[in-house]
């Protein structure tokens, strides 16, 4: 999608936002203009069901439905929320930690000061009563400690589980800052950290790697004919077939709009071209219907390129020969593979100063 049209399409929903909180009388303040663009941008189906049902009822909604929705769908998905919700619990229990050893740390104190009174005392002690007298004052203290002990082992190991829980949602708010909410790739950020980590890689060893840009053929015609929800489902489709077609350690990604990378550690050219082929095929050979209406759309074509790490390369020069790659399978007909190979060869067919 090129600047214009996001600008066109996004000030869109900006309008209608502030339509719609013009005629509910709403304060724009930003959480409620956010649950309104999300609203009128309709990507977030159960939050827009949850305000038609409300309008259906009784036309109009109330500030404090819209905080309640807010709430439950939107809150949940703002990750700098959740850190927050995770860094106060993580305070929480080193708070508890921290109290449970200065009490423990104090009744040892109080422990071994009673201790030692007692030994001076024992030491003078001749009489069997008192002698008793101290021995049992020696085992209350004794207990007492003892008592202290165990509070602070169930202490650490109610801590030590809270924190293995804790950290199991820091590392799900960490999956879901890497990861692209509408096909579940990776998103650009990922790519971007992984692609920099390949290229070091490849710089200290003799692994090479390779990587493919992918791009959806016509998919402005699609979009325009079918409209862009059922677009979104062609981008989940591409990813999900490009899912399928990877292994664990690659990474593939939304790179933009309509646009995937895919980042092959270990791959020679040739063995990457058959990875985008398999993919290329996956994608052509499904045939699309509209969930809702079950209408037949046909069948969606993508093109790729492909370039492999050469010594010296940077990030950018490897991003711009699969570029040049790709953008010669566009030219030469797409729903192709093209690879940095085949942009020598035509180059050779085509000398600078000459249009392809
Ligand atoms: P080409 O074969 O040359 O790639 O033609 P194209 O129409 O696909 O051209 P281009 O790649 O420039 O088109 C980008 C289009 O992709 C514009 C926009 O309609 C669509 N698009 C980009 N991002 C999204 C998105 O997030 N959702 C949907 N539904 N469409 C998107
Ligand atoms: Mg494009
Ligand atoms: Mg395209």
């Amino acid at each position: 999608m090129t600047q214009r049209e996001e600008f066109q399409r996004t000030i869109g929903y900006g309008e209608a936002a502030i339509g719609q909180l013009r005629r509910n009388e709403i304060p724009a303040y930003p959480r409620n203009y956010e649950l309104w663009y999300s609203y009128c941008a309709g990507f977030n189906h159960a939050l827009n069901k949850a305000v038609n049902d409300i309008l259906r009822a009784r036309g109009t909604i109330t500030p404090e439905e819209i905080n309640a929705i807010y709430t439950r769908f939107l809150a949940p998905s703002r990750l700098g929320d959740r850190i927050e919700e995770v860094g106060g619990k993580i305070s929480e229990e080193i708070n508890a930690v921290v109290a449970a050893m200065e009490q423990t740390i104090s009744s040892n104190a109080r422990y071994r000061a009673s201790l030692s009174a007692s030994t001076t005392e024992l030491s003078g002690a001749t009489d069997a009563e008192r002698i008793r007298a101290i021995v049992q004052a020696l085992i209350v203290a004794t207990e007492d400690t003892e008592s202290t002990n165990r509070l602070l082992e169930t202490q650490l190991a109610d801590s030590r589980k809270q924190i293995a829980d804790l950290q199991e949602s820091l590392d799900a708010i960490r999956f879901e800052s890497l990861t692209d909410e509408l096909t579940t790739l990776a998103n650009r950020k990922h790519f971007d950290q992984s692609i920099e980590r390949a290229v070091e890689q490849a710089r200290d060893s003799d692994d090479g790697f390779s990587l493919l840009l992918t791009d959806i053929d016509h998919f402005k015609t699609f979009n325009d004919t079918y409209g862009h929800q059922t677009g979104d489902q062609v981008l989940r489709l591409v990813g999900l077939a490009t899912k399928q077609n990877v292994k664990s350690h690659d990474v593939a990604c939304r790179y933009g709009g309509e646009e995937f990378a895919i980042v092959l550690p270990r791959t020679s050219l040739d063995a990457a071209r058959t990875v985008a082929d398999h993919i290329r095929v996956a994608v052509m050979s499904k045939e699309l219907v509209k969930r809702s209406t079950g209408e037949n759309l046909g069948y969606i074509t993508i093109s790729i390129g492909v370039s492999t790490y050469r010594r010296d390369d940077t990030v950018q020069s490897l991003i711009e020969r699969a570029d040049a790659a790709l953008y010669l399978a566009k030219r030469t007909g797409r729903n192709r593979v093209c690879t940095e190979r085949d942009l020598e060869v035509s180059d050779r067919r085509a000398p600078a100063g000459r249009v392809a």
